[in-house]
């Protein structure tokens, strides 16, 4: 299944797509895509269900993080052998863990804000992995049966908040619309082998980032597994699981983003995004 949300920011409300990609409404069914709502049950009950009874979404309705009110937003840095040795990084040797305010996520094709004053602004295509149950201790084994399911996350980051003005990563990840999560929440029966997507980011129709998550350094099952020895993960985490090469920080020169431009993000199976850069309010 692929589930969205829609409507106004704020207002958003429970859909999924039908047979031929149109948005149905769950208003009524669900309450929305978020906490106790995105356990197997639920999503066995909404499996069951006639899509093509359910009320029509007008097409061109802006469409929402596909995750409601995630409790926290997780980050692994350095994860693409080939992203760590572009940056300059050496592979490390557990995830490298970071989190990003979740008041950065946005719906998958809002105005991205290029903060004010900032001049490293990047981007970085990443996949999402959002929890379904509340996890702590999981075996690897175990661990990909705790997720709901996938989608398209585009982790922004300013590169001189992040590394050139003292601390840890979080102020250069946490600015507002720095996290456009969606389109679609993948349920993760539609998604076989999370290490088997290929994806790709463009800037101004121009290629920037192409990868496929078979060379990330820490696959899903093992990150999963991981952070809950560290932490309770929560219906509705995101785990954004870090980026393949082609960053702009790591080109030479460094290119970084500007008002005015088009990000297109793309990942196999999980839907694209597209976001225009505006200048911060
Ligand atoms: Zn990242």
């Amino acid at each position: 299944m692929k589930l969205v949300r829609f409507g106004a920011k704020g207002a958003e409300k429970p859909g999924i797509l039908d047979a031929q990609g149109r948005v149905r409404s769950l208003e009524g069914v669900v309450a929305d895509w978020g906490g106790l709502f995105l356990a197997d049950e639920w999503m066995a009950h909404v499996r069951t269900l006639d899509r093509e009874r359910l009320p029509l979404v007008a097409a061109g309705t802006r469409l929402g993080a596909c995750v409601a009110n995630s409790p926290k937003f997780l980050c692994i840095g350095l994860n693409y052998a080939d992203h760590a040795a572009e940056t300059g990084a050496t592979v490390p040797s557990e995830p490298v863990v970071f989190a990003k305010s979740t008041s950065a996520i946005c719906g998958p094709n809002d105005e991205v804000e290029i903060p004010r004053g900032a001049q490293k602004t990047d981007w970085e295509v990443e996949l999402g992995v959002v929890i379904g149950v509340r996890t702590r201790h999981v075996e690897e084994r175990d661990a990909l049966a705790h997720v709901a399911g996938y989608c398209v996350v585009n982790d922004l980051s300013e590169r001189e908040y992040q590394l050139e003005r003292t601390g840890q990563w979080t102020k250069g990840k946490s600015c507002d619309t720095f996290g456009p999560i969606g389109p679609w929440l993948v349920t993760r029966d539609e998604v076989p082998d999370p290490q088997q997507l290929g994806l790709w980011l463009e800037v101004d129709g121009v290629r920037r980032q192409t990868g496929n998550t078979r060379t990330m350094v820490f696959g899903v099952a093992t990150l999963v597994s991981y952070l809950s020895r560290f932490m309770t993960l929560e219906p509705g985490d995101v785990i954004s699981t870090g980026t393949p090469p082609g960053v702009g920080l790591g080109m030479k020169p460094p290119l970084y983003l500007h008002a005015g431009q088009v990000m297109r993000l793309w990942i196999d199976g999980l839907g694209e995004q597209c976001q225009l850069t505006v200048p911060a309010s």
